[in-house]
């Protein structure tokens, strides 16, 4: 079984959806969570009390990972406050969905910049620390919109695009020490960001992914896990769908 005793994890967006969720699988196998958040501080404390809950350790820290020094914010408490970093999960993730015609340039920019830009804030900090400790495993919350493209999410899908782009390169750059870098891309999951979708949609949705449903937070979360984890040492660079075959 996948353990985690005694590892330090960071999981950027942990107060809600499959943030939330990845925190809560890597505590339950032992890690100690440091749960970022930018808007929902009480979420975010009932996560850290969950943790607590499991006889676990866990941190919330308020930080805008779109926004550089709070990007090094909060990977500085997070060492300051447990010595080290071990894994980083770079979940934070938003959506501005429109039709190119009607979408304006500042929603392109902010998408970009809480998805791509975050990844690659995070990671730059974090990856010092880990740099030093010859250790590290960095997990990236892709989308298979970054895989096949989806009408109407020309900013997301760039932006999860480019995260795999961002994941493959990192890889190669950080491979000699001892740091591995991965990518998780779910198809589609409920949670704040889907639940607005009609339910035509939702219905048509599910009549072409071959396992005949939508993917579960736990889905997304044990696969995110393994690629965190030491059973995984051997894999990097690697993007893994979590969408029931849709996008094969
Ligand atoms: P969600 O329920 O809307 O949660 C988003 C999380 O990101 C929240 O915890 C939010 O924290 C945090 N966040 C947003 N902007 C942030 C910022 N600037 N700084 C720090 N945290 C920020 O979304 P979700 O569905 O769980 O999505 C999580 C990730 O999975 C995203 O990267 C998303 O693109 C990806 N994904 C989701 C699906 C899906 O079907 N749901 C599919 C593929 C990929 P606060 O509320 O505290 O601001």
């Amino acid at each position: 079984m996948m353990t985690f005793e005694g590892k330090i994890a960071v999981v950027t967006g942990a107060s809600r959806g499959i943030g939330r969720g990845i925190a809560l699988e890597l505590a339950k196998r032992g890690a100690s969570i440091v749960v970022n958040y930018n808007a929902s501080a009480d979420a975010a404390n009932e996560v850290v009390a969950q943790v607590e809950g499991m006889g676990g350790k866990a941190l919330a820290v308020k930080a805008d990972v779109s926004q550089e020094a709070d990007a090094d914010a909060l990977i500085k408490t997070a060492v300051d406050a447990y010595g080290r970093i071990d894994i980083l999960v770079n979940n934070a993730g938003t959506t501005r969905d429109n039709v190119i015609m009607l979408m304006k340039a500042e929603d392109f920019d902010t998408v970009v910049q809480t998805n791509l830009r975050s990844t690659w804030l995070v990671s730059k900090a974090a990856v010092r620390s880990m740099m030093r400790k010859r250790y590290g495993r960095i997990v990236n919350i892709t989308s298979i919109s970054g895989i096949m493209g989806n009408a109407g999410q020309t900013n997301y899908s760039a932006s999860k695009a480019g995260i795999i782009g961002l994941t493959k390169a990192l890889a190669r750059e950080v491979a000699s020490r001892g740091i591995t870098v991965n990518a998780v891309a779910p198809g589609f999951v409920l949670t704040d960001l889907t639940s607005g979708l009609p339910e035509e949609l939702t219905k048509k949705l599910n009549e072409n992914i071959p396992l005949g449903r939508w993917g579960t937070i736990e889905d997304v979360a044990q696969a995110t896990a393994f690629l965190a984890s030491d059973e995984a040492a051997y894999i990097t660079g690697h993007i893994l769908s979590v969408d029931g075959g849709l996008a094969m």
